[in-house]
Formats: structure tokens, sequence, C-alpha cells
């Protein structure tokens, strides 16, 4: 997990080494949630009382919908799976089908069943293990989204087989961060930089005047050390990437997105898929879903979601983007490369 703590100096090299000049200081407000480092940056003194509300909306969605915690309305689903459908809140079932409608759209290679796989991997916590394959196949048994039933009339959810559980953490930050930006928003503070692990929402335009500029991480390297830059105006800029959460064992790093297919950390040649998009839950869930599609399917579903551009950083070094990257993705590290995807092979 210590490498989430570097989520704040990424933020300030964000502020600092991409922007031209410095108009105004930053007021920065770190917090751990949603297990990460959850900071919020605004930049006039008038704006600053206002960080406060914004984490309070953070921190609702995390008791909401954090597996974490044993009393969040998720884990309440989770607990009484196989039995009879319960009520929940607006914004759990408004998660809960926003997670649904993206299983279906990605045939399930994002899928928010995926909770039974995620537990036994454990890649994160303290306990993360190279599994037995049995214990993959059990798992992967208990993951259909289908078997999610929701029922928008009376807002009830029920998972239909014993043992299933949702997983929400592909998308629960992405939403934090709307909630977080919408508070700012009502609160009329005209720009500011939300930054829930790696999960950024540049809001409104940089010193209310042109674009902001936004790293994406190099994935070979620690937080802050950037291989190109994303020029956004009041976007959400959302990356999921192998070296977010992984381990090493007897040598093989396994990491945190997992295949719904076979059941493993998905090898598909992609390091990493950022999404630029309005709508941070939006670009949470299809950052992990064009990954978990791989770059080939991931670049047509892209292409056809209007509002939203993606960057694929393939592991040998080269970068695929869903639309023409001139005027607002320039690549800074002369390692890296764009290439055309009819270069492509999976
Ligand atoms: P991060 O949490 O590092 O920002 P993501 O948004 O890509 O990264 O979400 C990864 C998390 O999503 C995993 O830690 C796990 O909780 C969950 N997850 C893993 N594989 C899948 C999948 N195929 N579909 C949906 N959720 C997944
Ligand atoms: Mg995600």
């Amino acid at each position: 997990m210590k490498y989430r703590l570097y989520a704040f100096f990424f933020l300030l090299c964000i502020l600092s080494s991409c922007g031209t000049e410095k108009s105004q200081d930053p007021i920065a407000e770190t917090r751990f949630a949603l297990g990460t480092t959850c900071t919020i940056t605004v930049f006039r003194k008038a704006d600053a009382h206002h960080i406060q509300e914004a984490f309070d909306a953070v921190h609702r969605v995390e008791s909401l919908m954090s597996v974490n915690l044993d009393d969040s309305e998720i884990s309440v689903l989770n607990d009484h799976a196989g039995r009879d459908p319960l009520q929940f809140s607006d914004d759990t079932f408004f998660l809960l089908s926003k997670a649904k409608e993206y299983a279906q759209l990605s045939g399930g290679a994002f899928d928010p069943t995926v909770g039974p796989l995620v537990s036994l991997w454990g890649i994160g916590s303290d306990e993360a293990r190279l599994p037995e394959r049995s214990e993959i196949l059990d798992a992967l048994a208990l993951i259909d989204y289908h078997n999610l039933v929701l029922n928008s009339e009376h807002r009830t959810a029920e998972l239909l087989k014993k043992g299933m559980a949702v997983d929400l953490g592909a998308i629960a930050k992405g939403y934090a961060a709307d909630a977080a930006a919408q508070v700012l928003k009502d609160d009329e503070v005209p720009y500011a930089i939300i930054n829930f692990g790696g999960n950024v929402f540049a809001m409104g335009q940089r010193y209310g005047d042109g674009p902001w500029k936004i790293g994406i991480q190099d994935p070979d390297a620690e937080r802050g050390n950037y291989i190109a830059i994303a020029r956004v105006e009041d976007s959400a800029v959302v990356t999921s990437g192998k070296y977010e959460r992984f381990f090493i064992q007897d040598g093989v790093r396994y990491h945190h997105i997992l295949s719904t297919v076979d059941g493993y950390p998905i090898e598909n040649g992609i390091a990493s898929v950022t999404v630029v998009a309005r709508d941070s839950t939006l670009a949470d869930a299809f950052s992990t879903m064009l990954f978990a599609l791989g770059p080939e399917k991931g670049l047509r579903l892209a292409r056809e979601t209007p509002f939203l551009q993606a960057v694929f950083v393939m592991e040998d070094k080269s970068v695929l983007t869903s639309s023409d990257p001139d005027g607002w993705l320039t690549i800074e590290d002369s390692r890296y490369h764009f290439v055309q995807d009819s270069e492509v092979t999976e």
C-alpha cells in the first residue's frame, strides 16, 4: 500500500512541474478513504472551507459502498446473498445499476460480482496470495452479473446465489470523485483538483483560464513520474494500471485487474489505460473495462462511446489513443511513442 501514499506527491507534481506558472497557491487536504489517499485541492482562500463538505460526500460513498466496512450497504447485500431482495439508498442503487450496465456493455469483462475472486486473491491486502486452481474455479462459478437482480421500481437488489459478492472497487472512487465535484460546484467553487489515488477530476479550467495539465503515470516508476501529459478542462482523468496494486510471488507479479474468464490477473500487453470523460464514474468503470477488454476491443468500444477518450499505454512502450492526440495529449518520455492501431496485434 506504500505506493498509494505517493498520490499526494503526484498531485503536487501535477501542479508544479506540469504547470507553466503558479498564479495561485494550492490549498490541499489529504485523507485516507476508499482504500487510497484522497486529496482535494482548491486555489482560492475563500474556497478552502468547502473541502470539508466535499470530503463528507466521499465518506458517505465509502460508508455505503466499501466492502471493507461490515455495515456498508454493499456488505449487507453480500451477507444476504442467496436470500430475498433488499432495498438500498438511491446512491447505492444507482451505482449498482451503472455497474450492471457496464457489465452488459463489456459482455462481463467488467463485472461487479467479481467479489469472490477479489477476496480470494486479496491483492492490496496483507493476505495476498496465489490461490489454488480449484479455488479459482469455485470463485468463477459465483461470478455472473445476470445473477445480480435489480428492481428500479422498488430500489431493491438481490444476489441469486449464496456466496456471491459485489465489489465496486473499479467504479466507487469515480463515483466519489463525482460526488465531491458536485459539492464544490454547488458551492460555486470554480476550479479544483480532486485526486483519489490517481483517479483525478480536474474541475473547471486551470486557475479559471485554459486547460489543466494532468500527467499520465509511468507504469515502471514511482508516482509522480509521467510519460505523457493530457490537457483537459472540467474532466475526469482516470487510470487503471497493473502497477496500482500487485504482489510478487516466486518472481511473478500478480496485479489487481482480474479476468472473469480464467480468474487470473489480466495479461494482454496493456500496462495502463487512461480514460478522459466528463463523468468520473464512467471514466473509472471504463478504465477498468477497457483494460479488461484488451487493446483491440477496448479501442473499438472507446471510439463508439461519445465524449470519451482513451489512452492505452502498452508494455512494449507503444501508446494507442482512441482519437487523434493532437492538441490534447503529448508524450514526454522519449522511450514511448504513438502507434496507429493498424499496428496493434492481440
Ligand atoms: P484502482 O482501484 O487501482 O483505481 P480500478 O479502477 O481499475 O483500479 O479497479 C480495480 C479494482 O476493481 C480491483 O481492485 C477489484 O476490486 C475490482 N476488479 C478487479 N477485476 C475486475 C473486473 N474484471 N471487473 C470489475 N471489477 C474488477
Ligand atoms: Mg476503474
